[in-house]
C-alpha cells in the first residue's frame, strides 16, 4: 500500500519528498503566488506596473465657494476630494486628477481595468456632459476645471461669475418662498448664497423651533419666559426666571425694570 503524502512529509528529507511528488512550503507559496490571479473564480487582470502610466498632463479642480466635498465615483474608483474655499481666498487646494485613472471591474468571472481619461473623470466630478442633467452641474456650486496650478486669473473670474449669478436665483428663490410664508422650502443652500452675496435678509437664520403656547395657542419660540404683553398672552413659561427679569420689584430694592418691548 502507498504511504500517503503527510507521511512521506513527515518522516522523508526533502529531497525525497520531492521525489515522491510532495513539495514544499516555499515551493508551495510559489504555486499559490503564479495561480494568486485566479481568485473566488475570477480571473483577476495585473495592473500594468506602476511607472510605466503617464502622469501628465493633469487636471486640477477647484471651488471658489463654501463647497467642498468627498466625491465617490463607485465601486473601483478611488475618492476624489474638492476642497472648499477658505474664508477670504479666491478658490481652495486643488483636487489633482491624473491623465489615466484605471479602475477594476468585474465581467462575468473575468475583472477588467476599464480604462479612463483625465477629462472623463472631472466631468463625472462635476456632474457635466452626455447624460447628466443640467440641474446637477456641480459649476454651479462654484466648483471648475483647469489645465494649471495656479488657475488662469479668467477661469476663476468665470467661475465667480457662474457662482454668483447662481447665489442670485436661490437669494431671489429665497425671497420668494419667504413673501409666500413658505418658510420650509428655504434650506442651506439659499442661507449659504445669501452669506456669500453679503445680504443680510428676514430668512438667513435658520428656522426658530416654535411650540404652542398653552395661554392662546399662538405659536411661540421656544425658551421665552412669558408670552410677554401686549402682543401675547401673558403666559408664564418659566416662573423663577419671569420673577427675576420681569416682576416688579420692591422701590426700595431696584427700580421697576423696563416693560419688554417685541
Ligand atoms: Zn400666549
Amino acid at each position: 500500500m502507498a504511504i500517503s503524502k503527510n507521511e512521506i512529509a513527515a518522516t522523508m528529507t526533502r529531497d525525497q519528498a520531492a521525489r515522491a511528488g510532495v513539495i514544499s512550503a516555499p515551493q508551495a507559496q510559489e504555486v499559490i503566488t503564479s495561480n494568486s490571479k485566479r481568485l473566488f473564480g475570477f480571473t483577476r487582470k495585473m495592473l500594468p506596473p506602476a511607472g510605466s502610466l503617464p502622469t501628465e498632463p493633469k487636471l486640477y479642480i477647484y471651488s471658489v465657494s463654501e463647497y467642498g466635498d468627498i466625491v465617490n465615483l463607485g465601486p473601483g474608483f478611488p475618492l476624489y476630494e474638492v476642497k472648499a474655499c477658505p474664508e477670504g481666498e479666491e478658490y481652495g487646494e486643488p483636487c489633482v486628477i491624473p491623465p489615466i485613472i484605471f479602475f477594476e471591474e468585474a465581467k462575468v468571472d473575468v475583472t477588467e481595468h476599464t480604462f479612463h481619461s483625465g477629462p472623463q473623470i472631472v466631468e463625472a466630478i462635476l456632474k457635466i456632459g452626455p447624460g447628466m442633467n443640467a440641474s446637477w452641474d456641480r459649476r454651479k456650486v462654484g466648483w471648475f476645471v483647469s489645465n494649471t496650478n495656479p488657475p488662469s486669473a479668467e477661469d476663476v473670474r468665470r467661475a465667480t461669475t457662474l457662482y454668483i449669478q447662481e447665489c442670485t436665483r436661490l437669494l431671489q428663490e429665497g425671497n420668494r418662498y419667504a413673501s409666500a410664508n413658505q418658510l420650509l422650502e428655504i434650506n442651506e443652500t439659499h442661507r449659504r448664497a445669501a452669506k456669500y452675496l453679503g445680504q443680510k435678509v428676514e430668512w438667513s437664520k435658520p428656522l426658530q423651533q416654535m411650540r404652542e403656547c398653552p395661554g392662546c395657542g399662538e405659536n411661540v419660540r421656544v425658551g421665552i419666559i412669558w408670552h410677554a404683553f401686549p402682543m401675547g398672552c401673558g403666559y408664564i413659561f418659566d416662573r423663577e426666571s419671569y420673577e427675576e427679569h420681569f416682576a416688579p420689584a420692591p422701590a426700595h430694592q431696584k427700580p421697576a425694570p423696563p416693560q419688554p418691548t417685541k
